[in-house]
């Protein structure tokens, strides 16, 4: 597949899993068609994307078309940011971090960290890594006396191969809150952010370089009626549902080429993802979608809110 990360610096990327084995066993249908590798079609309606990636994608052809060129432009000082947005069960988790520690089934997250580190050993000697990894899920956003967002109590560590990058992610994935709806008890009803930090210096030259990158794993997009939750439940979600709608204003804006009325500040998610979002930086967002009939409404909303990003 060509890469389509190089020349504009936002892409959507529409992906739909597989049909489930309960879906099979209810009989739902199928509904996608795929046209081209940038179309797809539902009840005769076509949304176009960057690229569209159909049910049998395998994790390494996502890598490659979307991510690898990411990481180069990361090396090179650029800041990016990667977003998986859908509903639960859609398939963000598979894309951002997949099987872990399996060479087919690891998701985008395990081969930028691989993917780093062989870059950096093939890179000239003189020049010396600072690599930063932090997790968070929960968002919890604070000011310092200078108005600079900042995230409170996440994990942060210096990382100095692959493996220690998975062993923050484990540890992340630990203590992920995970609170019971009806729609899926292990419906994730917060925003996981991973950040890779990456500072060079030339140790003769002094001369330094910075780039990093968010991996933002977002919360269940589905409408709050579906999940019958109420109480601190149904608050939480009411919370979601608008971080989850000033992204997609901040995300709609920058794609008009709005550079002065971009609303950064109405939610705490694009608050902290600003320096990293728009301008140069290459932000890619996954539109993550389930085949299922049963699922029709919500794979649509989330279909059109890929095509705000356009
Ligand atoms: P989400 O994070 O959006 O709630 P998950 O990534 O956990 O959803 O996916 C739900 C289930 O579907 C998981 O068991 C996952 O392994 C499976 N799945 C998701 N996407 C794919 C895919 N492209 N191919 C095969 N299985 C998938
Ligand atoms: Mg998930």
């Amino acid at each position: 597949m060509a890469d389509v990360s190089a020349e504009c610096n936002i892409k959507v990327l529409c992906r739909f899993r597989p049909l489930n084995q309960s879906e099979i066993i209810r009989g739902d249908k199928f509904i996608p068609s795929f046209q081209a590798d940038d179309t797809v079609s539902i009840a005769g309606k076509s949304y176009v994307f960057d690229r569209v990636f159909p049910t049998n994608t395998t994790q390494e052809q996502v890598y490659n078309t979307c991510a690898k060129q990411i990481v180069k432009d990361v090396l090179g000082g650029y800041n990016g940011t990667i977003f998986a947005y859908g509903q639960t069960s859609s398939g963000k988790t598979h894309t951002m971090e997949g099987k872990l520690h399996d060479p087919h089934g690891m998701g985008i997250i395990p081969r930028i960290a691989e993917d780093i580190f062989n870059h950096i050993f093939a890179m000239d000697e003189n020049l010396e890594f600072h690599i930063k990894v932090l997790t968070k899920t929960n968002l919890a956003v604070h000011e310092d006396k200078h108005r600079v967002p900042y995230v409170k109590g996440c994990t942060e560590r210096f990382v100095s191969c692959p493996e220690e990058v998975m062993d923050v992610i484990d540890e992340g994935k630990a203590n992920r809150h995970v609170a019971v709806t009806n729609m899926n008890e292990h419906s994730s009803r917060s925003h996981s952010i991973f950040l890779i930090n990456i500072k060079q210096e030339h140790v003769e030259t002094e001369q330094k370089l910075c780039g990093k990158l968010y991996l933002v794993d977002l919360a269940g997009s589905e409408k709050v009626s579906k999940t019958g939750a109420e109480g601190a439940v149904l608050e939480e979600a009411k919370n979601i549902n608008k971080s989850l709608s000033s992204l997609g204003n901040v995300i709609s804006a920058l794609a008009e080429g709005n550079k002065t009325h971009v609303p950064y500040r109405d939610s705490k998610m694009t608050r902290i993802l600003q320096d990293s979002l728009g301008g140069n930086c290459r932000t890619t967002m996954f539109i993550c979608c389930s085949p299922s009939s049963y699922n029709d409404q919500e794979t649509k909303s989330t279909l059109m809110f890929g095509q705000r990003a356009k």
